[in-house]
């Protein structure tokens, strides 16, 4: 071996000493530098009814946080990424009428047995917060909140039933002594943010009293008040409630009931109803397993009386009757002709409204990021209402993938997990 090849092979070995410190220094740089964003959500038609989008954006999370809406996010600052091509992205919804105070062991009880545990059935509907309609009262409403609220992964909110028991069944529910305006308003004035309304439900007395409760806490509290109407009462006509005993901001569910006289005898909506939405009285869905008609809802929305809200009165029977689960009631008004991002804005951003929680039910960045992943079945599909009629439609929501502070919490068909290793 001579000099110059010395020479030669020492230049050579240089060289490749040089390239391979300059990879170790690329390696290292990318090792250091974590990924801006946890999760990347690429390619879907976003639908932020807040925000006024409607068209394809991707969405990067961060911290639990939106952090980026954009046309196009680079998939490299991102550690995990969801394609969402074909799919519809949405704010995580928010169902205002709910029952969730499960576990108490109490046989036929809202407080108890006829409730269901939320992360069961919300992360599967693409529902992120529910709110408990009047399950607890004063009473009982910090039992709820250990057993419940406090332990779960979907957000709890509640209506604090205007009754001290709560909604533990007629003997408590129909108790006019036990309907006190002022400890209920303490009570909701010490769970500000969670405590977002009060409720009342289930009366089949003749008097206005619970009703008349029920606003004077909602004063006493500034909250809104949820009115179940119980049962139908010459001496209390709904009339009389939506046009002068509610105020503005309060909410009436079970709208296409036609329970309590939604509809008038000639097939129209009852005319109190409009000028009830004039005043500012919210119509809520709260379809539950007997308060969903399509024979009220069909000619109502042909008349223009749309819902402000829908919601699904979740419940152990409404949950294996007609009614099923968000995506399927949001469906239903698919089938009645609603575009998706009319029925989106009813399932998000315009509950968040109701409740005065305007923090969500929206993409907005610095949001919470809980976001619903959808796709739109096409085919053959029918909706069933509470008195047992069917309705055709050609389109079905489902639930891909449901994300609640960041975190994928529902994921269909694994879009966001990685391909198993089958050994091929
Ligand atoms: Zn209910």
């Amino acid at each position: 071996m001579d000099s110059s090849q010395s020479i030669g092979m020492g230049s050579r070995l240089t060289k490749t000493a040089q390239t391979a410190t300059l990879i170790c220094l690329v390696l290292a740089a990318h090792a250091v530098a974590a990924p801006k964003y946890d999760l990347l959500i690429r390619r879907g038609h976003l639908i932020d009814p807040r925000n006024k989008i409607s068209g394809v954006r991707d969405v990067a999370v961060s911290g639990g946080k939106i952090v980026m809406v954009a046309a196009a996010i680079d998939a490299a600052d991102a550690s995990k990424t969801i394609d969402a091509r074909g799919l519809f992205v949405t704010p995580g919804l928010v169902d205002i009428h709910t029952h969730v105070y499960a576990g108490t062991g109490e046989k036929g009880s809202y407080a108890g047995d006829n409730s269901v545990y939320p992360d069961v059935v919300a992360p599967r509907a693409g529902v992120t917060t529910v709110v408990d309609a009047g399950g607890s009262g004063w009473r009982n409403f910090e039992d709820f909140k250990q057993r419940i609220i406090d332990r779960s992964t979907t957000r709890v909110l509640a209506f604090l039933n205007i009754v001290g028991n709560g909604m533990r069944g007629g003997k408590f529910e129909q108790d006019l002594l036990d309907m006190a305006a002022q400890p209920t308003a303490d009570m909701a004035r010490k769970h500000p943010g969670v405590i977002v309304g009060i409720k009342t439900a289930h009366f089949s007395g003749p008097e206005w009293l619970p009703v008349e409760r029920s606003v004077e806490a909602g004063t006493l509290a500034a909250l809104p008040v949820m009115v179940d109407f119980g049962s139908r009462k010459p001496e209390r006509p709904l009339s009389e409630l939506v046009t002068s005993k509610l105020r503005p901001g309060d909410i009436y569910t079970h709208m296409y009931s036609g329970l309590r006289g939604e509809q008038d005898p000639s097939g129209a909506v009852n005319a109190a109803l409009w000028q009830g939405r004039k005043r500012g009285v919210i119509f809520d869905v709260g379809h539950g397993a007997t308060s969903f008609a399509w024979r009220i809802a069909v000619p109502a929305i042909k008349e223009g009386f749309l819902p402000d809200v829908i919601s699904t009165d979740m419940h152990v029977a409404s949950m294996s009757g007609g009614m099923k689960d968000m995506a399927n009631v949001m469906s239903k008004f698919l089938a009645l002709g609603l575009p998706l991002d009319e029925v989106v804005a009813r399932s998000s951003w315009h509950a968040a409204r109701a409740i005065r929680q305007e923090s969500l039910g929206h993409l907005s960045v610095g949001a919470n990021a809980d976001i619903a992943v959808w796709k739109i079945e096409k085919g053959s599909f029918g909706y069933v209402d509470g008195p047992g009629t069917r309705l055709a439609g050609s389109e079905r929501l489902v639930a891909e993938v449901t994300i609640r502070a960041g975190k994928v919490i529902y994921d269909l068909n694994g879009l966001g997990a990685e391909a198993a290793k089958t050994g091929n």
